[in-house]
């Protein structure tokens, strides 16, 4: 067997130098700066070495076994391990490693289960759905009759009892659950029961939290839903991509969707990847990183309670935290640019019921999955939270904004990703 060919990165250096200081800065970046950003994370060294390998070249259009090119007796292997633990990992009858995206594999699960026109209930944008689940700007929103549901004023938790009465009121075909800036858990046994009562499909976005799910560190919505489909790169900490789990009764239709109802060949590179990422999430490491995600989380919502601000819901029970920032009289637009500014990367996000216009908001979320995994523990949170704090006040001034910069890279100084 020959050795293998691993990224060159002083071939990329004498060819392109342009493109090869891009890959420079962006460690650097990521390196020096605090990535707080909730669906972002640092994949392994073993994962980089799968994205940035031959299998990249290779076509493989169709499933292992079933494929309508030759040459693929390599990439069958990976992608059939991939699978493999896919189904042990998550306790799933069928998994789909193919889907380019979040995104694309949300239109898989649409194609499986509807057609132009029908009815879906999902969670409404604005309290934290994605686009995916009915924006008018998306395929979503403008193939599909999309109803959503939202959070309760006076807990901003999901308003199960509307749920349910839209349910029956609308007769959907679908109903989704899962968003991208919610805090709390899902009650997924109520949702199967509303599926159960009219009809529905029970269909789980669980793009955010399936990394949790992995760790074991939250309830699977897996035995509950016909497909769940997600993203690989949030908390799950793998490559770019997304992953389809459903019942085995759904397996044809959803295969079916991915190829070739919504694209060509699958990018093994990626598919193998996935495999190398599931087998990571298998290790009782990961399982003690998925509880220290959360328990790191709420400590950054409650620190951040303490510097003046409201965490949405009271807090968080999962990775991410939704912060109300207008106490400080600065919107989650201009906070989130203090931030960055002062070397912190997170996003502005609307809060529910916001007053502001989405443009604008009045909240920031923040993530744990990142910190966590460069090491960052209780105490570093608090540190956290207090350079948010000073940011969002003082960072609109340029020599402040300098310090706490300062401060953030001798933080990251003690926590090196990616060790040279
Ligand atoms: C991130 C996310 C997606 C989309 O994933 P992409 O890989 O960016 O296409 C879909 N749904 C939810 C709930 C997400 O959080």
């Amino acid at each position: 067997m020959s050795t293998f060919y691993g990224p060159d990165f002083q071939a990329l250096q004498s060819s392109d130098p342009q493109i090869a200081e891009v890959l420079l800065k962006e460690l650097d970046r990521q390196r020096m700066n605090l990535q707080l950003i909730a669906s972002e994370n640092f994949t392994s060294p073993a994962v980089l070495a799968t994205l940035g390998s031959t299998l990249s070249n290779k076509y493989a259009e169709g499933y292992p076994g079933k494929r309508y090119y030759g040459g693929c007796e390599e990439v069958d292997v990976a992608e059939e391990i991939g699978i493999a633990r896919a189904k042990e990992l998550f306790g799933a009858e069928h998994a789909n490693l193919q889907p380019h995206s979040g995104a694309s594999a949300n239109v898989a699960i649409y194609q499986a289960f509807t057609k132009p026109g029908d009815t879906v209930l999902a969670m409404s944008l604005a309290e934290g759905g994605h686009l995916t689940h009915g924006s008018k700007v998306n395929f979503s929103g403008k193939w599909f009759n999309v109803v959503s549901y939202g959070v309760r004023k006076d807990n901003e938790r999901i308003d199960y009892d509307e749920l349910e009465a839209l349910a029956h009121q609308h007769k959907p075909k679908m109903i989704c659950s899962g968003a991208t800036a919610y805090p709390s858990l899902i009650d997924f046994k109520r949702i199967r029961q509303i599926c159960d009562a009219v009809g529905a499909i029970m269909w789980v976005d669980a793009a955010h939290f399936i990394g949790l799910v992995a760790g074991k560190a939250i309830e699977s919505p897996v035995p509950y839903a016909d497909a769940v489909s997600f993203t690989t790169h949030k908390v799950l900490r793998g490559p770019r991509g997304g992953m389809i789990l459903s019942k085995a009764e759904h397996a044809a239709a959803i295969d079916k969707a991915v190829f070739p109802g919504m694209q060509g060949g699958p990018i093994m590179s990626a598919v193998a990847g996935k495999a190398v990422a599931l087998k990571e999430c298998a290790t009782s490491e990961y399982q003690d990183y998925a509880k220290k995600v959360i328990e790191n989380c709420k400590e950054l919502a409650a620190s951040l309670e303490n510097e003046g601000m409201r965490a949405v819901s009271g807090g968080t029970e999962t990775h991410l935290a939704l912060i109300d920032i207008r106490s400080t009289g600065v919107t989650g637009k201009e906070g989130d640019e203090r931030c960055s500014q002062s070397g912190i990367t997170l996003n502005k996000n609307a809060i529910p019921f916001d007053p502001e216009k989405p443009s604008i908001t009045s909240g920031i979320r923040v993530g744990t999955a990142a910190v966590t995994t460069a090491g960052m523990g209780r105490a570093e949170m608090k540190e956290i939270a207090s350079l948010i704090a000073r940011a969002i006040r003082d960072g609109a001034d340029r020599e402040k904004a300098a310090k706490i910069m300062q401060d953030v890279h001798s933080l990251t100084a003690q926590f090196p990703v990616y060790p040279r």
